[in-house]
């Protein structure tokens, strides 16, 4: 039975934050579907005491351990030795997974060099995983009661394998039932959200002892309220919890919610335009290109997405989107000639009108800003920046933004407040104000 689960991801590159541990976050979430509930992740070095001990201490804790990560041929590679120190067992040599090893470089047509021998070595009492997209194979083992899944670290070699391996083998407790939701929402801030869940009727959602447990994570402009129930209800009791929680969270905030579970307002606006025949267009400036990139992520763009510029130059907004010169003769400030500057409500409207206009789109949406550190003013500091959303039936929505953080977070918010005012005019709430906007009323 596999009630609970910890998640080890192993190597030095973790731990001092020269990788992020996205497999970790991956793997806790197939759980958590699957019915098996994560109760600790841990990210260790290249040590192999320390991963032993580990390996010792949460199989004594949990059911199930997942460990991605430190199976490779070279020194700094030894979660196989620290299984086996924590099994008190051997390392033998697998002859089927020498043989596949063997079998991918001859594929390859490159000479398997000797380091990669070891690769093929597991605990005597272990059986090897076999990986059919890299060299390191992986090793599921018995720590006591405790099954040990250990796998390869790249993503794209550990998540087929946790998919054949691992998932068809658990055994969640089947009177548990886990079921987890999760709104998101744009324009309201964490404390915002938390004040208004504080009034809700019958007590504040997010006390710690209720059931389900509501929580909230912002990640820039966009904040996530989950609520997540775990427990012995059957499936369909803890599914009518969850959509009364769901129920009481719409009415409170329900005008900020746009989408829910893995949506992203890059999709939620893809689906939306599909399902109503509508393109967008984009001319981006400080972004440069991160709004095209983030709607043509999303698959089945291409039935909505018609064009993106990147007009990071005065010439280009007016050779390539119809921006009057003249609005451009100041310098980015305006002030001296009168003229409103590159990084201006007018030159904003005049790049999302002009790009909807060329392209031919039922919207589009512009940015133009100082994504800093220099580059700005008095007037208008680093992180000023203006979002517009022009359409074909709309009046166009300019808005000035006082974004905060560095380069990378100025550039990453804008695009963000770019999306969220298009899935604002498209789902006709204009009148949302969005967080860090300091003027632009909302038309319509
Ligand atoms: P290989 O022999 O294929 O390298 P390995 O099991 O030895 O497999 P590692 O050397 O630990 O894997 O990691 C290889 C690469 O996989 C890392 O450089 C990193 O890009 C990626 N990676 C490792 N662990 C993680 C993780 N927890 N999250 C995301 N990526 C990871």
């Amino acid at each position: 039975m596999h009630r609970t689960a910890a998640i080890i991801s192993q190597g030095d590159e973790i731990v001092i934050g020269q990788t992020l541990d996205t497999n970790s976050r991956w793997i806790a979430a197939r759980l958590l579907d699957a019915g098996v509930v994560p109760v600790e992740h841990v990210s260790l070095p290249d040590d192999r005491k320390a991963i032993a001990s580990t390996f010792g201490r949460l199989s004594a804790a949990v059911d199930l351990i997942v460990c991605s990560g430190g199976l490779g041929p070279t020194a700094d590679d030894l979660t196989r030795f620290a299984l086996a120190d924590a099994m008190g067992d051997t390392l033998v040599q697998d002859g089927e997974s020498l043989r596949q090893i063997e079998a991918w470089f001859a594929a390859r047509g490159r000479p398997m060099i000797d380091l990669n021998r070891v690769q093929a070595m597991r605990p005597s009492r272990g059986t090897v995983l076999s990986n059919l997209h890299g060299t390191a194979p992986g090793i599921c083992a018995k720590l006591g009661s405790c099954d040990v899944y250990c796998l390869p670290g790249p993503p794209r070699e550990l998540m087929p394998m946790f998919e054949t391996f691992v998932l068809p083998r658990l055994e969640p407790d089947g009177r548990r039932t886990v079921r987890v939701r999760v709104l998101h929402t744009i324009g309201l801030g964490e404390s915002e959200i938390a004040a208004r869940f504080r009034s809700a009727p019958g007590g504040d959602l997010m006390d710690r002892e209720r059931v389900p447990l509501v929580g909230t994570t912002a990640s820039n402009s966009v904040v996530s309220c989950r609520i997540r129930y775990e427990g012995t209800l059957a499936p369909a009791e803890a599914e009518a919890l969850i959509a009364r929680d769901e129920a009481t969270i719409r009415s409170l905030i329900g005008e900020a919610v746009f989408g829910e579970d893995d949506e992203t307002l890059a999709s939620v606006i893809v689906k939306t335009l599909k399902a109503r025949g509508q393109t967008v267009a984009t001319v981006e400036s400080c972004t440069g290109g991160l709004i095209a990139s983030q709607i043509t992520d999303i698959a089945g763009a291409s039935d909505v997405f018609r064009s993106g510029w990147v007009t990071y130059s005065n010439e280009t907004k007016v050779r390539e989107v119809g921006v009057p010169a003249s609005l451009f003769k100041g310098s980015a400030g305006g002030t001296e000639s009168g003229a409103p500057g590159a990084v201006s409500r007018e030159v904003a409207a005049a790049m999302a009108a002009g790009g909807a206009g060329e392209a031919d789109a039922d919207f589009a949406i512009a940015v133009t800003g100082i994504a800093g550190p220099g580059g700005g003013s008095a007037e208008k500091p680093a992180g000023t920046v203006y979002v517009a959303v022009a359409g074909r039936a709309c009046e166009t929505d300019v808005r000035r933004f006082a974004f905060t953080g560095d380069r990378a977070a100025v550039r990453e918010w804008s695009a963000r407040a770019g999306l969220a005012m298009l899935w604002l005019t498209l789902s006709g709430r204009r009148g949302v104000r969005l967080l860090r906007q300091v003027d632009g009323a909302p038309v319509c």
